[in-house]
């Protein structure tokens, strides 16, 4: 073989293993040593977690055959909503509110097919639910703005809303996004992507490459569990968005960086 053509057959290796690199380090960073999501779990009476590829939904019975949704998945066809709402006899038309843990599409795109749903996120995330704004973390800025057609109504810090027979309450958790919230419905806490649970029964923070800012991420996570704790709130679950549940020793556990 030539010197030069074995020299740029090298560097060609060289730049296509450092590409599989990198794509299998950000593949891991996302799903590597997490625990599985189990699809139809119940942490509490009337809170469903429901499976919708590699993210989760919660879906919450709020009386006389009416749901809300935690999250709406990131299948726009709807594939397991409609077959959870199926299972229940009923479709979409039953979904009577949706709460987005945080505006980056593989958590809302269920949302356009339930036309009755009152639409709610954090005032920070509106505009990234609507498509107005694109994700600003590293890597999933790439997807850019693009409307969505969904509607949505902001929540301010702390805002506790009725639907039916059950109270939901959003509290702010900046970093993932700027409007990232977790949920408290019935003891159970949803975190969207502010946590992940590990195969090590430790919580893990989101990846960097879809974030906007893992360490107010972090603070967020230490001060949702010291103000649970100090309320003595009741937390039966703790359920993030795209890995299985957790205790809520697990989230109290998380301490700040030294
Ligand atoms: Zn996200």
């Amino acid at each position: 073989m030539r010197p030069w053509l074995k020299h740029t057959l090298q560097i060609t290796g060289s730049v296509v293993l450092l590409v599989a690199a990198c794509v299998g380090a950000l593949l891991y960073s996302v799903v590597g040593g997490n625990t599985e999501i189990i699809d139809g779990a119940t942490p509490a009476p009337g809170v469903r977690i429901i499976k919708d590829g590699f993210v989760d939904f919660g879906v919450v019975d709020v009386g006389e055959g009416h749901v809300v949704l935690i999250d709406a998945g990131y299948d726009s066809k709807g594939a397991a909503l409609l077959a959870e709402l199926a299972r229940r006899k009923a479709g979409p038309d039953v979904v009577t509110a949706i709460f987005f843990t945080h505006g980056h599409p593989d958590h809302t795109a269920g949302a356009s097919l339930c036309p009755n749903a009152t639409l709610y996120a954090l005032d920070a995330d509106v505009a990234l639910v609507e498509g107005r704004e694109g994700p600003h973390g590293p890597i999933i800025r790439i997807i850019g703005a693009k409307p969505t057609g969904l509607h949505v109504h902001g929540l301010k810090d702390g805002a506790v809303t009725t639907v039916g027979a059950k109270s939901i309450r959003a509290i702010a958790t900046p970093g993932h996004t700027a409007g990232s919230a977790a949920y408290l419905v019935s003891g159970v806490l949803f975190l969207g992507d502010s946590a992940g649970m590990k195969t090590d029964g430790k919580l893990s923070l989101p990846p960097w490459a879809y974030s906007d800012d893992l360490a107010k991420s972090r603070a967020s996570l230490v001060a949702l569990g010291k103000m649970l704790e100090s309320e003595q709130a009741v937390v039966v679950a703790i359920v993030p968005g795209h890995t299985g549940t957790g205790k809520f020793e697990d989230l109290t556990a998380v301490t700040p960086r030294p």
